[in-house]
This record gives C-alpha cells, sequence and structure tokens, in this order.
C-alpha cells in the first residue's frame, strides 16, 4: 500500500534543504528522516535555485536603476553612465541654494522688527561653478595619489577613500576629462570636489572653502537679489 504524502510547509523545505547544502547531510539520509522521495528534495531544491535566482536579478536590477547611493551623491549608477549626473547635481545645487536663501529671507524677517542681524551669515556658493573650476589632476595631486597605470584619460591607483592597504592597488579609477572617480572596492563615486570632500570628511559647502583656497580660485558666490 502506497504511503500517504507527508505536506511540507515552505519553513520545513528550507529547513530540509538547508540541512542539505550546509550541513551536508545526503538526500537519501534526509529521504529516510523525513519520508520523502528524493524526487521532492531535488524539486525542492531546483525552485529554490530558480526563486533566488529571479530575486537576485531583481534586485540588481533595482541597485543599478532605481536605489539612490549615498557613495554616489544620491544618483543612481545608471544616470552615472548616461551623463545625467552633472545635470542632477547642479539641479540640486540650484533647489539647495534657492531653499536657502529662502530661509534666510524668512529668518531675516522675523529679525528685523526688534533685534539687527546678529552676524554675517555663509555667503551661498554656487557649487556648479566650483565643479566646474576644480580639476580631477588638482584634486589627485592634492592627495598625493600615486598612478599604478594609465589609459586614455582615466588613472588607476591606490583609493584615497577607503585606504588600500597596498600601494599598488588599482582599485580606484579617476576619468580626467569627465571628472569621475570610482573605487571598484568601496564603490564610492563621485566629481572632483565629492572626492576631496569625502576624502577630508567635510561637508560640500566647507570642501569648497578649502578647496578654492589651495588652488586659488576665486569662492564662486551666488548672486542674492536685493
Ligand atoms: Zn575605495
Amino acid at each position: 500500500m502506497r504511503k500517504p504524502r507527508r505536506h511540507f510547509q515552505g519553513a520545513d523545505k528550507v529547513a530540509i534543504l538547508k540541512r542539505h547544502l550546509v550541513e551536508k547531510v545526503p538526500v537519501s539520509d534526509l529521504c529516510d528522516e523525513f519520508g520523502v522521495h528524493p524526487n521532492q528534495v531535488y524539486d525542492w531544491l531546483k525552485k529554490f535555485f530558480e526563486n533566488a535566482r529571479r530575486i537576485v536579478d531583481d534586485y540588481v536590477e533595482h541597485y543599478n536603476t532605481v536605489r539612490l547611493h549615498s557613495a554616489t551623491g544620491y544618483v543612481t549608477p545608471k544616470d552615472i553612465l548616461e551623463g545625467r549626473a552633472e545635470a542632477i547635481f547642479a539641479e540640486r545645487d540650484r533647489k539647495l541654494a534657492a531653499a536657502r536663501e529662502h530661509r534666510q529671507q524668512m529668518r531675516q524677517k522675523k529679525r528685523e522688527p526688534s533685534t539687527p542681524t546678529p552676524q554675517a551669515s555663509q555667503p551661498a556658493i554656487e557649487f556648479r561653478a566650483v565643479r566646474a573650476a576644480v580639476t580631477m589632476t588638482a584634486v589627485l595631486t592634492l592627495l598625493g595619489l600615486q598612478a599604478r597605470g594609465r589609459q586614455g584619460d582615466q588613472q588607476r591607483g591606490p583609493c584615497p577613500l577607503h585606504g588600500s592597504s597596498t600601494c599598488t592597488s588599482r582599485c580606484f579609477s579617476a576619468h580626467l576629462d569627465q571628472n569621475i572617480i570610482q573605487c571598484f572596492k568601496c564603490g564610492r563615486v563621485g566629481n572632483a570636489l565629492d572626492l576631496w570632500a569625502q576624502a577630508n570628511r567635510k561637508k560640500i559647502y566647507e570642501a569648497s572653502v578649502d578647496l578654492c583656497q589651495r588652488l586659488n580660485i576665486p569662492l564662486p558666490i551666488l548672486a542674492t537679489p536685493n
């Protein structure tokens, strides 16, 4: 007489597969222990890997096209590859500057009736102009990066951001003309200004002031309406 098939929940199946895959228990032993047919276990294994593959594929797609990365200044890798990063940064700078200006005006309005302005606030920097003025070569020189290879406008070497352990490392790539860096190890991406800010743990504002000073570039200030 045929034994009725035992019904297994998803968690049971995963537990059994884990015993096989991780603890290396032979399928025949598991079949004896749980009263399942080997074909059933092989079928679960097949489905397990099919699902795993789909999940990884979906995640990679999401990671490259949707997820906003802090390391890339919150633009997607796809945006960077398709050359939209600069435009996104510029638009973001413009919005931030406008918002800052608006806040400043609101504060000013509040204060005016009673007290005069206690101190001059920081000038609004035109970051787009800073990015345009600061060259990748200048920042790499300031950071003392030793190039380990060069191909066209691309220079490879150890990463100054995560601190490559060996000075012969080539995980860090800088595109001198395109003004883009990328580290294949820590995943950081950005332009020369981002590189200086990240390498010195400074905010973009402070990094801009600092870099312009070091490179003798007049700090680009946003024109403020009177
Ligand atoms: Zn790195």
